[in-house]
């Protein structure tokens, strides 16, 4: 067990860009932390906390428009939000966000586009009628003006907001990519999508001091009807959980195979970016020596691409067979990138991090646990990181298996209310008021997918089936899962809360448990994208094949 590798990614060495472009999974966040504090479901899980009659402590304190941003406030505190005098203002701060973004993804910064081009006008006549109504709907403090647009030269469909941390507020402007406005959504489901960026920025989630990304965390029994997030109580087993596998899923990606033979998968994973990083070099280096490997590339990503569900991202279950294919390409494939392709390679788990993130070695260093760096230790960097990640994967199939003990129910069953989610089911209320299918936001997730998933989506809706959550890593939740939960909400606006769910019981030292198999913690040094917050996670735009999305 000791040859791992890493993940495949990179059919496009060229131009690196190991990661999602707006990306913002914080997967390899929120575990160490996870079972103590129960911050669970405060006001961003409804629109009415804020403006529910309980006295405003900020408000009586008169810390709104002081000069300092609070951001734990009960409204926006305009002290949080970096404002522009005018569109070209607005350019012009974003294209420095943008170089920095550019430069921490090794890709060239993207242009903008011009407010005379017409995808900008219509987008921008979307964004001043949606702020209008959104302003009514929902509590916006002293926000008093639409965010200014900023519109990418980006074919990647997408859109977000941002965090500065130059001047540490929050840019009161909207991001969208062309790739969003040439879609073709409906004018409503571009709303909504307008809408769940409003709800990141007002709501202050982009704040790096937002606290936790996931707020609910509880179990759903196959054959159990699908409630909402929003509704749920916290429970210590399905939190614990969720916190490990998201943990490690940050680390080494979302499919724990032994099979795998360490390659880490998932686009933004951390072993993934130090293994897209090592492998770039080594092809650039010594393209002929690593020939094999590239070859070999191919029927593994096939064979992966071949089993995962565009529904949900998740892999298929495999049956022995399969697992010995998977065991024979993942073998080959580690065996030629690590002689020859990297037989030359003097490259160091730790210092490559260091330069990827851009920190020292001895910062680095300090972040890691000692068992870690021993575990390591004096390996060639592709066991460096088939090591790390095959543990990784090791510590959560631990995981699945003590959930199964312990509830009965596999991670399948688990689901989290988080500040994506929220900002979805803020669509719900303004899209209604202003008179358009509250779930329209639910037709951008359709038309996002490829056209076959699209379809197989679109047939699970009409039968009212509950699509797949999708993998646990991604605080966002799937496509078509995503379509759904904004119909049932939307449904619910008119309909009776369900009756009260019983919680799945924990064990007195159940937390204390996850938390061990979780493991120590790899270090997660910032990054300019780290401060965005976007309508799903962008896949990179070069590199990764789909499956290792
Ligand atoms: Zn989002």
């Amino acid at each position: 067990m000791m040859r791992r590798s890493t993940i495949a990614l990179l059919l496009a060495l060229a131009a690196c860009t190991a990661d999602a472009d707006t990306g913002t999974s914080d997967g390899a966040g929120d575990a160490g932390d996870a079972a103590d504090d129960d911050g669970a479901g405060d006001d961003s899980a409804d629109d009415g906390a804020t403006d529910g009659g309980q006295p405003d402590a900020c408000e009586a304190e008169g810390r709104y428009g002081d000069g300092t941003c609070d951001g734990a406030c009960a409204l926006p505190d305009t002290d949080c939000f970096l404002f522009f005098d005018d569109h070209a203002a607005a350019d012009e701060w974003f294209t420095g966000y943008e170089a920095d973004l550019a430069a921490s993804e090794s890709r060239p910064p993207r242009a903008l586009v011009d407010a005379s081009d017409a995808r900008f006008a219509a987008m921008r006549e979307l964004l001043e009628r949606g702020w209008a109504s959104y302003a009514v709907e929902r509590p916006v403090g002293a926000l008093d003006r639409a965010p200014e647009l900023v519109v990418i030269d980006d074919p990647g469909v997408n859109a977000f907001v941002a965090f500065d941390r130059g001047v540490e507020k929050i840019g009161w402007a909207v991001m969208v990519q062309t790739g969003l406005i040439e879609l073709g959504a409906s004018e409503p489901a571009l709303l909504g999508v307008v809408m769940h960026e409003l709800t990141h920025a007002v709501d202050r989630h982009v704040l790096p001091d937002a606290g936790e990304r996931v707020l609910i965390h509880y179990q759903v029994a196959p054959g159990e009807p699908e409630p909402l997030g929003f509704e749920q109580e916290d429970e210590p087993i399905a939190r614990a959980a969720v916190a490990a596998w998201r943990k490690l899923g940050g680390e080494a990606g979302p499919y724990p195979l032994a099979e795998l033979h360490g390659i880490p998968t998932g686009s933004s994973s951390l072993m993934t970016r130090v293994f897209n990083a090592t492998l770039q070099r080594a092809v650039a280096a010594d393209p002929d020596a690593c020939a094999a490997a590239l070859d070999r590339i191919e029927p593994f990503n096939q064979f992966l691409n071949a089993r995962i569900s565009p529904l949900d991202g998740l892999l298929a279950p495999l049956d022995e067979p399969e697992r010995a294919e998977l065991d024979l390409l993942s073998g080959d494939f580690m065996a030629a990138l690590r002689d020859p392709c990297t037989l030359a390679s003097d490259l160091d788990l730790f210092p490559l991090i260091a330069e990827l993130f851009g920190v020292t070695v001895d910062e680095v260093l300090a972040e890691f646990d000692p068992s870690d760096v021993e575990l390591v230790e004096g390996l060639p960097i592709v066991d460096q990181i088939a090591t790390l990640t095959d543990d990784r994967y090791r510590r959560m199939r631990e995981v699945e298996a003590m959930l199964v003990e312990d509830t009965g129910l596999d991670t399948s069953s688990l689901r989290y209310f988080s500040t994506e989610e929220a900002a979805d089911d803020s669509t719900v209320p303004v899209l209604a008021g202003m008179g358009f299918p509250p779930d329209a936001v639910g037709e951008f997730f359709l038309a996002i997918l490829p056209p076959p998933t699209r379809a197989e989506c679109a047939d699970l809706l009409a039968r009212g089936d509950v699509p797949p959550y999708g993998d646990l890593t991604d605080d966002h939740h799937a496509f078509c899962f995503r379509a759904y939960h904004v119909a049932a909400l939307a449904d619910r606006v008119a309909a009776p809360a369900t009756a009260a769910r019983a919680p799945h019981t924990a064990r007195p030292d159940a937390a204390e448990a996850y938390r061990r198999a979780a493991g120590p913690r790899l270090p997660r040094f910032w990054r300019p994208g780290d401060d965005t917050r976007s309508a799903w996670l962008a896949p990179p735009r070069q590199g990764p094949p789909p499956w290792n999305r």
